[in-house]
């Protein structure tokens, strides 16, 4: 059996993000102010405070301005909120990201449902979840949306083809599931009660598995010539004593014998997440200062 062709998401999030940059800069002449994006990070977690290292340092470097906020754990949900509200009044901020989780005193749904929706470029808010559903113009969470550019790049057109989304929740398996209905694919959404999930994966063309358990679909459940996408980022012991490696919610070893194209991990859908991220933002920017963008071109 051949080996799978990689999908390099890397490679796409470095263009991505070079179209980004390229847009930004063309906005900038266009509006008289760079893009701003807002980051919030309540409390001192070490992954948030790489993400959020990560996503401000990759917002320079694509020309928008970065707006950090740093909060103490210990911060009243009153006075996130009031942050939240300011950030909406202000006319620099296209883009508010609240980073997650936040601490067990504060109501996430609360603090999200305050941020405008207009610049929600996470695409949490209920508002949001509701545009995607009915498909009016909105915000995409961005990891699915990274995964659809991934297919499409890979695949072109999807209409027709059989996907399976292993996985429904709210930030990945369900807006999985709605963009690819819009691409005019033949849904199936799987989770933890679905019956024989290895036989519903078989029948299809693209498999998106969103689950956090470490290579948990084998090679023998994907069909020849399939596309998997393995949103997965699972930290698993390495065979050196005392270090741990990623991997994926797929074997990517049997997968790729039987798969026609497969993402890594690291390097498929992990990169492109932050590179969606900026590029919501710069739709944020042109749709807040009325200025028409051609969001298909980035
Ligand atoms: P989540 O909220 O924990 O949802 C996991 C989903 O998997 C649930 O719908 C669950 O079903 C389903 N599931 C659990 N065990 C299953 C099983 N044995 N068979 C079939 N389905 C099963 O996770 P998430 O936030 O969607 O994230 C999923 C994975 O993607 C994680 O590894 C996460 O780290 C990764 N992730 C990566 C990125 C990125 O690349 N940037 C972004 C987000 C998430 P039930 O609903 O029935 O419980």
């Amino acid at each position: 059996m051949s080996e799978a062709a990689i999908i390099d998401g890397k490679a796409f999030a470095e263009g991505l993000r070079g179209r980004v940059a390229e847009f930004a800069s063309q906005f900038e002449a266009r509006a008289g102010r760079k893009a701003g994006l807002a980051v919030v990070l309540v409390g001192e977690d070490p992954a948030s405070q790489v993400y959020v290292r990560n996503k401000g340092k990759q917002t320079v470097a694509c020309g928008m301005n970065s707006f950090e906020h740093k909060l103490a754990a210990d911060t009243g949900e009153a006075d996130l909120l009031a942050l939240v509200e300011k950030l909406n009044a202000d006319p620099a901020v296209d883009g508010i990201l609240v980073q997650l989780p936040l601490p067990s005193h504060m109501n996430e749904q609360k603090v999200i449902a305050t941020i405008n929706p207009d610049k929600d470029v996470d695409g949490f808010h209920v508002v949001n979840v509701g545009r995607l559903a009915t498909g009016l113009p909105g915000f995409v969470p961005c990891t699915p949306l990274g995964c659809v550019m991934l297919l499409k790049d890979r695949l072109g057109s999807l209409s027709g083809l059989d996907a399976v989304v292993i996985g429904r929740s709210n930030i990945v398996g369900k807006p999985m599931a709605q963009l690819l209905t819009a691409e005019s694919c033949t849904v199936t959404v799987a989770h933890s009660r679905t019956k024989d999930l290895p036989e519903v994966v078989r029948r299809a063309d693209i498999v998106v598995a969103a689950v956090g358990r470490p290579e948990m679909v084998k090679g023998d459940w994907i069909k020849p010539g399939a596309t998997v996408i393995d949103v997965g980022i699972n930290r698993v012991p390495a065979a050196e004593e005392g270090k741990t490696k990623l991997v994926g919610d797929v074997d990517f070893v049997s997968a790729s014998q039987v798969a026609g194209a497969i993402t890594p991990v690291p390097g498929g859908v992990g990169p492109m997440t932050i590179a969606v991220l900026l590029r919501n933002t710069l739709v944020a920017a042109h749709r807040n200062a009325g200025i028409v963008l051609d969001e298909n071109a980035i």
